[in-house]
């Protein structure tokens, strides 16, 4: 299939529209009866939903909050993690995990990630833990980018050292296994994101923590109410974190698609690494793991030239993430691993995120490969352009 370059043609990087016809009457139905009973806040499809997260993913405890920023915080907050502590983090993420830990009062260290999938690196982890000083390490928290599983022995060998809690960040990965576990089994506590574009999304903000430790859950279910145990004491400080009743309907509904859309988009990712893996750097994924794909990910030294000439071709891309968080000016004084973070800087000049949703079409897919070839194919001039465009 081959469309000529530069034809204005709209290819969405995600569409959730395809997702809903897919659907047909099932989420209509389920709003509907939530407007009927009209239990709102914790009604009876939030237990339901987290009863069945839970058997899926295999853990034991499955508990729902507002979103994946308050699964973060809550995880921490249930840990009794603050001021004085320390909380290893990426440099090259999405910021919800260093803007949780800034907000419990504890220290950020940004660690660099690895060359091969920009995951947390361990050897970052133990260089950056061991050159602590005046702060306690209190605990960890790994980023599944892209949709990929972290490291999590390494880093769970790192952790035992100090003593420190593993936090897996799932937003992106939900539905990725490493050997026969999911995530959510992974690390001691697992947070995840139901905002729309994730692989389970709801159709407004939601998130998990999963854990084993009845602990740990009891103090997650306390803190997303005020801190407020049954009785009415109020036993912590705690927020307002709670799933809304309807996204649970919503999302309950949306279980039922998790498996297959897992292997679409794996089934896409196969094709995209198949058609571009000579010209680009394709995403690899782990020998015993499966991936999440909730995003399809190159990397290219020309990927300012290629992402320019999707977008003049009406091609949606992203990049995830430009700026390696230690260089924003929120997070300019935290504190970074020894050696820096210089896999985290040459990823965020490289990475491109292209269309990648279920419901892709080959035809689709084939057109954005085609326009990526092409792009490639003038290669001695565009380098020149984009080198050019670096020096302003
Ligand atoms: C989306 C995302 C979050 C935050 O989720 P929200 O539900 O939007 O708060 C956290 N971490 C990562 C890695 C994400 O991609």
């Amino acid at each position: 299939m081959s469309h000529a370059p530069g034809v204005n043609i709209d290819v969405p990087l995600i569409d959730l529209a395809a997702q809903r016809a897919q659907l047909g009457d099932r989420i209509n139905t389920a709003i509907e009866r939530v407007l009927a009973h009209g239990q709102f806040i914790l009604g009876p499809e939030v237990g339901e939903l987290e009863t069945r997260l839970s058997a899926l993913v295999g853990v034991r405890h499955a508990v729902s909050c507002g979103s994946g920023t308050d699964a973060l915080l809550l995880a921490l907050m249930a840990h009794g993690i603050g001021q004085g502590d320390a909380v290893f983090v990426p440099d090259f993420s999405f910021p919800a995990p260093v803007e949780a830990i800034v907000l419990t009062g504890a220290a950020p260290v940004f660690v660099d990630v690895d060359e091969a999938h920009g995951l947390l690196d361990p050897a970052s982890l133990e260089a950056a833990a061991q050159h602590l000083s005046g702060l306690r390490p209190r605990g960890v928290i790994a980023v599944d980018l892209y949709g990929h599983p972290a490291d999590y022995d390494a880093i769970r060998c790192v952790a035992r050292k100090w003593d420190m809690v593993v936090i897996a960040d799932a937003a992106q990965s939900f539905g990725a296994t490493c050997g026969d576990a999911w995530t959510g089994s992974l690390a001691d506590v697992t947070t995840t994101s139901f905002y729309p574009s994730k692989p389970l999304g709801c159709y407004g903000d939601g998130g998990c923590v999963f854990t084993a430790s009845d602990a740990i859950a009891a103090a997650l279910r306390t803190l997303r109410v005020h801190g407020q145990e049954a009785g009415g004491r109020l036993t912590r400080v705690g927020l307002n974190a709670r799933l809304d009743t309807l996204q649970a309907a919503i999302l309950l509904e949306k279980l039922a698609l998790v498996e297959v859309e897992r292997a679409a988009r794996q089934r896409i990712a196969a094709r995209y690494n198949e058609a571009l893996g000579d010209i680009v750097d394709a995403p690899e994924t782990a020998a015993n793991c499966r991936h999440a794909w909730a995003c399809y990910t190159v990397r290219s030294s020309r990927r300012d030239a290629i992402e320019h000439a999707l977008r003049r071709s009406g091609i949606a891309t992203a990049v995830h993430y430009r700026t390696p968080l230690h260089r924003q000016p929120a997070y300019r004084d935290a504190l970074v691993a020894p050696g820096g973070a210089p896999v985290a800087e040459r990823l965020a000049g490289e990475v491109l995120s292209l269309p990648m949703h279920p419901y892709l079409d080959e035809a689709t897919q084939d057109m954005v490969v085609d326009h990526i070839r092409t792009v490639a194919g003038q290669r001695a001039s565009a380098c020149v352009a984009s080198a050019n465009r670096m020096e302003i």
